[in-house]
């Protein structure tokens, strides 16, 4: 079961679907963090604008209430990076804000983060890797976290964690307050230029933004990619003592394939990676969340990180899928002349870039020209994933490889000749 919705602080509330036909000015399908985000903004600009959401299930069901809950400045693709990760450092500050006012109980925390080496060849490429972040040797690395095998890390405080399923629900909450209206158990079945369909209503909107990420259906331009998460039962202050991260750093360890952890506020350790298979067609499946190899190989990976949690129960497994594009670059589009709008393809760093994209989205709707309007991401098209069989048979092969691109830095010292070369296939 998913740790966020077992620890939620009060029962989520539960919304009506939508019964009839309405007109509004934006119509919004989704209610994670992107189609919240993108109300917000909307209202904080224009406080009369009708809209209202549809989600197919309820808030917070998609990545936004599963996720490993850093709100980073992290960007997926080095294209264009350099000139988004100022407005995601600011983001995340803005974020702080809307915590400390409107979701004080999601445990907003700039703990800062820590990408850890525990072989030579992630050694030298952290070390070719700087960039704003500090490096820290091996004993001021132990300082702050004890995993075992560390040889050194960066260090950046540019990362804070929430409990993400307090945070989205609060921010629903918070735009219902700005005027908005959420319907749940609300699948958007058609969707025509001004017009969205539901099982029992229908709205009728001047502009429509698709905020669905890895669930977008029937498209070439994103894909789903699973990643699983694990927790821990709350752990003892002398386990912590031996573990660290008492400033609540997030972290991660510097493999090729991803990882993540946080320390909770309740303190368990929850962590996350990848690893898991793409299905054919891109296809969703609870089972895919569910695989017990992968939550296996996590908890295994956790002991070895942290040998005195030998004992200690991993008492929640679930997982979710990020959205991948072909170049590893999100969107935030609109055309205006359909009244159609959409942002997504954040991979595994949505949680600053969807409030980042539904800024410049509401922008966009509002005819501002602004800084943000004019970032890499804005009315980007990525190129088309390939057609199936060939997609399943590449990500696949991708996956796999990145593990045995890991072995190879563990085996011969050296960052992985293999991971290069994969990074040109991927463009990541
Ligand atoms: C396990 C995991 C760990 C992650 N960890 C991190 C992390 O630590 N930091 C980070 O930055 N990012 C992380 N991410 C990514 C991040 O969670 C997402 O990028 C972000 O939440 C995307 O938000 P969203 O609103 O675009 O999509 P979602 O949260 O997926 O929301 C889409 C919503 O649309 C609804 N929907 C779909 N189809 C329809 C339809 N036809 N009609 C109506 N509603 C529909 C869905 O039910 C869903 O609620 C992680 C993701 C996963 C899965």
């Amino acid at each position: 079961m998913n740790l966020w919705d077992a620890t939620l602080n009060s029962k989520s509330v539960e919304r009506a679907p939508l019964r009839a036909t309405e007109e509004v000015d934006v119509a919004i399908i989704g209610a994670g963090f992107t189609g919240l985000w993108s109300a917000f903004h909307l209202l904080s600009n224009k406080p009369d604008l009708k809209i209202a959401i549809i989600e197919k299930e309820r808030v917070g069901f998609g990545a936004s209430g599963r996720n490993g809950g850093w709100v980073s400045a992290l960007y997926p693709s080095e294209m264009g990076a350099d000139l988004v990760t100022p407005h995601l450092v600011q983001s995340i500050a803005e974020i702080g804000v809307f915590a400390s006012k409107y979701a004080p109980d999601a445990n907003f925390r700039m703990g800062g983060s820590l990408s850890i080496a525990r072989n030579k060849g992630q050694l030298k490429r952290l070390k070719n890797n700087i960039g704003s972040a500090t490096f820290l040797n091996q004993s001021e690395t132990l300082s702050k976290v004890q995993l075992n095998g560390a040889l050194g890390s960066l260090f950046t405080p540019d990362c804070a964690t929430i409990h993400p399923g307090r945070f989205v629900r609060a921010l629903a909450n918070h735009v219902e307050q700005l005027g908005a209206r959420i319907y749940e158990k609300s699948p958007a079945l058609r969707t025509t230029d001004h017009k969205v369909t539901t099982p029992s209503g229908a709205l009728i909107a001047t502009t429509v933004i698709s905020a669905t990420e890895a669930f977008a259906k029937g498209s070439r331009e994103r894909i789903p990619l699973y990643s699983l998460m694990v927790a821990t039962e709350p752990i003892n202050e002398k386990l912590w003592n031996q573990i660290g991260l008492s400033n609540g750093e997030s972290f991660a360890e510097a493999s090729h394939l991803v990882t993540y952890g946080q320390r909770t506020k309740d303190n368990r350790l929850a962590v996350g990676g990848r690893g898991a298979p793409y299905l054919f067609g891109s296809l969703m499946r609870s089972a895919a969340e569910n695989n017990s190899r992968v939550h296996d190989q996590i908890i295994a990976m956790v002991r070895a990180w942290f040998p005195p949690l030998a004992n200690t129960q991993f008492t929640h497994r679930w997982g979710g899928a990020v959205s991948v594009t072909r170049d590893w670059q999100p969107f935030a589009n609109y055309d205006q002349t359909k009244g159609q709008a959409k942002a997504g393809g954040y991979v595994g760093d949505g949680l600053t870039l969807s409030y980042l994209a539904a800024k410049a989205l509401a922008d966009l709707i509002l005819e501002k020209d602004t800084e943000l309007t004019k970032l890499p991401f804005v009315n980007h098209a990525p190129p088309l994933w390939e057609p199936e069989p060939l997609r399943w048979v590449a990500i696949n092969s991708v996956v796999k490889l990145t593990d045995f691109a890991d072995r190879e830095e563990a085996a011969t010292n050296q960052p992985s000749l293999l991971a290069k070369a994969l990074s040109r296939v991927t463009g990541n």
